[in-house]
C-alpha cells in the first residue's frame, strides 16, 4: 500500500492524479487520452506519460513524468523510478533515430527556485542538443519558431516508435 494511502486516505485521488480539480497540465493530459494528439502526448505506459514540451528549449524537447501527481523522487516507488529511467533511454533512442541530435541534456528541476515550471508534479526533461546550437536562453526566446513544427515532429516520432517498437520497456 502506498504510504500516502495509509496516512491520508482522502488524498488517494489527489496523489494518483485523478483529482478533476487539479490544474496540473500533466494530470490533465494523462486523464484525457482522447486529446493525445492535441496535447502532444507521444507515449503512455503503465505508470508514466511522455509528452513533447509545448514550450521547448530546443527541437524535440520531451517531458517524462509519472502519472501520479507527486512532487519529487521521494514519493516515487521503485517501479515508477525504473520505468521513468527506461523511458529516458527509449526517448533518446526515438529522438536519435528521428532528428539525429549530437547530444542530450537530461535533467530535473525541483522547486521554483531551481527553475521548475510545475513543481507539484515532477518530470524529467530530455533536451536534444546539436553541435553549435544556441544556448538554452537564446533558444527559449525563439520558442514560437520551434513550436510551429511540434505536430509534425510528434507524427515523425510516432512513426519512428512504430517502426522500432519503442518504447521497449
Ligand atoms: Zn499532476
Amino acid at each position: 500500500m502506498e504510504r500516502e494511502n495509509l496516512w491520508a486516505p482522502w488524498r488517494i485521488k489527489y496523489v494518483q492524479g485523478l483529482d478533476q480539480e487539479c490544474d496540473c497540465f500533466i494530470c490533465h493530459d494523462s486523464q484525457n487520452s482522447q486529446d493525445d494528439d492535441k496535447n502532444l502526448v507521444l507515449w503512455r505506459t503503465d505508470k508514466s506519460i511522455v509528452i513533447l514540451n509545448r514550450f521547448p528549449y530546443n527541437n524535440g524537447h520531451l517531458l517524462i513524468a509519472p502519472i501520479r501527481h507527486i512532487p519529487d523522487l521521494d514519493q516515487a516507488n521503485d517501479d515508477e523510478l525504473l520505468e521513468l529511467t527506461k523511458l529516458v533511454r527509449e526517448s533518446q533512442k526515438a529522438l536519435s533515430l528521428t532528428i539525429k541530435p549530437h547530444g542530450f541534456n537530461v535533467g530535473m528541476n525541483f522547486g521554483r527556485c531551481a527553475g521548475a515550471g510545475l513543481p507539484e508534479h515532477f518530470h524529467i526533461h530530455v533536451v536534444p542538443r546539436w553541435d553549435g546550437d544556441t544556448n538554452f536562453i537564446n533558444v527559449c526566446s525563439d520558442t514560437d519558431v520551434i513550436s510551429q513544427s511540434l505536430t509534425e515532429l510528434l507524427e515523425q516520432l510516432k512513426q519512428t516508435s512504430k517502426e522500432n517498437n519503442l518504447p521497449g520497456l
